[in-house]
């Protein structure tokens, strides 16, 4: 399968409204790719200019070697799933798989092979005769993925695929399209607005703000190392505490801020700009035996989740989102203390 060289691409619709500011990206064979980023930050422009369907401004989008910039979308070996599924209510799901093989000019018996094999992969090998309209959100868009995989691409692209169905559904069927993804070996580009739904699927990440990639990483790499308060926040729950003061050590950085001095295990950001430090609520350890970084605190609130408390901490002045294991009781006004591991402890620009 092609790795998908994507260079110097940007687009804008409407003049002086850029909608993508020149971006480079590859994206390697067989790898499941996201691009995730807020609704209306250009993802699915990026997924229709690779797809062909949108001609971008400048740049030039490869597969291999090859330049497919100026190539039609039908002669591109990519195909493309979107959310609303985009089926014909009138003919049957086989008539609906076997569309695009008939308009690429396959004819039986490759073509009746070709639409068995692709129902089958998506488990609706005895839904051949019904209509669309007679299936379930799930169903039908198993149905519509099919039709993108008898076609056989090199590339998948999908746009939010999942966004019309409910979220037991949605586990499900994440788990699905990664594994046909792996089975086929397909370079397979994925649009969500989703974190969950990235960080749960994805071999990397590209992450999407202001017509810019904001930082592109494994999802491991993103959630742990953002590389700035956008990429922090929206892969998940974060909590920034403003730093006064910083000074490399031997150990680390050395921030002061209005909880007491903590070391972290990340670099200062360059340029010597105002910074803070980043912590997740599932980094901060209440009622730690020993370790670097220990303060204490008071409990402002909180909430029973279950598997989880969730508790607001305040240490300073300073509030804290905490993610607690297990059950614990606490009420408000009860004294803690806390630690978080220098490796927690990422130093942001503000
Ligand atoms: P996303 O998929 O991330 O939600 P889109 O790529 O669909 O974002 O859209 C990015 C921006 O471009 C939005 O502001 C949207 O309104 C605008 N846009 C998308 N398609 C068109 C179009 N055909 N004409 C004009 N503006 C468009
Ligand atoms: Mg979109």
């Amino acid at each position: 399968m092609p790795t998908v060289y994507i260079k110097g691409i940007s687009k804008q619709y409407l003049p002086g409204n850029p909608v993508l500011l020149p971006l480079d990206l590859s994206v390697s064979s067989g790898e499941l790719f996201f691009l995730l980023g807020p609704s209306g930050c250009g993802k699915s422009t990026l997924l229709r200019i690779i797809a062909g369907f949108v001609c971008p401004d400048t740049g030039t989008i490869s597969f291999d070697q090859k330049d497919i910039t100026n190539i039609p979308p039908e002669k591109r070996q990519a195909a493309m799933v979107f959310q609303n599924y985009a089926l014909w209510p009138h003919m049957t799901v086989y008539e609906n798989v076997a569309f695009g093989l008939e308009a690429a000019g396959i004819r039986n018996p490759e073509l009746d092979r070709s639409v068995r094999t692709a129902l089958e992969t998506v488990q609706l090998g005895d839904f051949h005769g019904r209509k669309p309209t007679s299936l379930s959100g799930g169903q039908q868009q198993r149905v519509a993925l099919a039709r993108a995989l008898a076609v056989n691409p090199d590339v998948l692209l999908l746009d939010e695929p999942l966004s019309n169905l409910d979220a037991r559904l949605r586990d499900s069927m994440r788990v699905e399209i990664r594994r046909i993804c792996k089975e086929r070996n397909l370079t397979a580009i994925y649009v969500t607005h989703d974190r969950r739904e990235a960080l749960s699927m994805a071999d990397r990440i590209a992450v999407i703000d202001k017509g810019m990639i904001q930082q592109t990483g494994t999802p491991e790499e993103l959630y742990r190392r953002p590389a700035n308060r956008f990429v922090a926040s929206f892969l998940g729950e974060c909590n920034f505490i403003p730093v006064t003061h910083v000074s490399s050590g031997k150990n680390g950085t050395a921030v002061k801020t209005s909880i007491g001095e903590m070391v972290s295990a990340s670099q200062a950001p360059a340029g010597g700009s105002e910074t803070s430090a980043m912590v997740r609520p599932e980094n901060i350890l209440l009622d730690p035996a020993e370790g670097p970084n220990i303060f204490e605190a008071v409990i402002e609130s909180g909430v029973f989740l279950g598997e989880t408390s969730a508790w607001n901490i305040n240490s300073g002045g300073c509030r804290l989102a905490v993610s607690e294991m297990g059950i614990r009781k606490r009420m408000p006004g009860d004294k803690c203390s806390f630690s978080i591991a220098p490796e927690n402890v990422v130093l942001l620009k503000c």
